[in-house]
């Protein structure tokens, strides 16, 4: 009888196994998990509902939700797409639901309804578990094992200072580092205003590509909410090679026209002359909207009703040292630095959070190292490898899951077609 080890009894490894004995079901498949549980993250995941796909509908470019990975993944769908995902589930026992922002989760809103699914159908197959097993070289079981495959997870614990990339296994390494982190700005007065949101703000670094949009929380120790956790996601090579103390710039309007902040500040200051500029929010005069400015600036969304919070337009203008001035005293400088600060507002990042709020590993197993089909290893005939420990890795939304569940299948059907 053909013998297949799992490394790592995670959202990949249980995925393959399923697979891998669905499509032959006389393979021993064992999985070998270091700890005495299993599937610990897809239980803690999506805060306990486990975000477990995305319908992808509102992603033109595979790029846009994973930084490290897209073109192999892109390929990969073929063989396994999200749509694929989506009717797995549903055929084994776990109903799903799509939010309105498209990340699919399970209709009980509970990760237990994977997990149970998973113990289910690997009970059902005949899949092996021992469990307290922690394999150091994965190499070491091709001896008595015909096809090894490693689902370790994220690598960070390798390479915790993300130094210099260093094989592993023989195999290479892309180097490691977090991704999907909050900033740490140290700001008392911003800090003091925690828990406000804007809904539509840009955040970028300075002299780089790295840019992402949409809500930004602000916190206790400084900036999260999906436009950090996205920014830290495609800036997280360069942040850790800056030792995560960068310059970030926030555009708190969404807009990224600063002509049309401009000429909207300038006909709200002429419409109210006398007003002082504390009692003007942007957008300032939600149902004066001039005709010259794009509907789309006012349709986002800035805070709650449309407006900036208070406390924060309040902050921005002393920063700008505008407070208490009215509109009509503004003059060109005044609304030079309005526009600055409503469009290029600047922060030092300090550090990452202080919080083990990492979700995911940027780098692992180089993509160059193995098959693009079958995602075995070019170096060791017979070793595989799926899920976080591959170089892919994506935002928030559903994608990590999607990538572990599409990279495991494709090792299930690269076993199958070497039998
Ligand atoms: C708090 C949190 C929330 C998340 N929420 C979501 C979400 O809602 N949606 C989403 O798409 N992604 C989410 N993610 C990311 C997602 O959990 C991972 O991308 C996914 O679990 C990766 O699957 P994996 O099987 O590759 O690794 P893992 O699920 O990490 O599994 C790896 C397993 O291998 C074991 N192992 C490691 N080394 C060895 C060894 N040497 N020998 C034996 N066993 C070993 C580990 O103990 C672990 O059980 C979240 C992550 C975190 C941390």
């Amino acid at each position: 009888m053909r013998r297949l080890a799992i490394i790592g009894g995670g959202a990949a490894g249980f995925f393959l196994a399923i697979n891998v004995k669905e499509l032959m079901p006389d393979l021993e498949v064992t999985i070998f998990e270091r700890q005495h549980k299993v599937l610990s993250k897809v239980e803690i995941s999506g805060g306990g509902r486990c975000n477990c796909t995305n319908t992808f509908a509102e992603v033109s470019d595979l790029k846009q939700v994973y930084p490290r990975g897209a073109t192999l993944l892109k390929r990969l769908f073929k063989q396994f797409s999200p749509a694929d995902a989506y009717q797995w589930f549903e055929r084994h026992g776990v109903p799903l639901t799509v939010q309105d922002d498209q990340c699919v989760f399970p209709e009980a809103q509970d990760s237990h309804a994977i997990i149970d699914c998973f113990l289910r159908e690997s009970r059902r197959l005949g899949v092996h578990i021992q469990l307290g097993t922690k394999i150091e070289d994965p190499t070491t079981l091709l001896q008595d094992y015909d096809f090894v495959a490693v689902t370790t997870g994220g690598m960070t614990s390798h390479q915790p200072s993300a130094g210099s990339p260093s094989p592993l296994w023989g195999e290479a390494v892309e180097k490691v580092c977090p991704s999907l982190f909050t900033f740490t700005i140290h700001d008392p007065s911003l800090t003091a205003l925690m828990g406000l949101v804007v809904n539509d703000a840009i955040v970028s670094i300075p002299s780089t590509p790295f840019r992402s949009q949409g809500a930004l929380l602000i916190t206790h120790w400084g900036m999260s909410g999906p436009a950090i956790l996205k920014l830290s996601s495609y800036a997280a090579r360069h942040l850790a090679e800056q030792r995560y103390q960068s310059p970030l710039l926030v555009n708190w309007t969404g807009e990224t026209n600063d002509d049309t902040i401009r000429q909207h500040i300038i006909y709200n200051i002429e419409q109210n002359p006398q007003k002082l500029i504390d009692n003007l929010r942007f957008p300032f005069s939600y149902p004066q909207i001039p005709r010259t400015a794009p509907l789309a600036l006012y349709g986002k969304g800035v805070g709650g009703e449309g407006l900036l919070p208070a406390r924060l337009w309040s902050y921005l203008l002393t920063k700008t040292q505008l407070q208490g001035k009215r509109c009509n005293e503004l003059g060109k400088k005044g609304i030079n630095r309005l526009v600055n600060i409503l469009t290029n507002d600047t922060y030092t990042i300090a550090s990452r959070s202080p919080y083990k709020d990492e979700f995911v590993t940027c780098g692992g197993i180089s993509l160059d190292s193995v098959d693009k089909q079958t995602l075995e290893s070019k170096l060791h005939p017979n070793l595989f490898f799926a899920g976080e420990v591959l170089d892919i890795d994506g935002i928030t939304g559903g994608f990590n899951f999607q990538a572990a569940w599409t990279t495991a299948y494709a090792v299930a059907r690269g076993i199958a077609g070497k039998l």
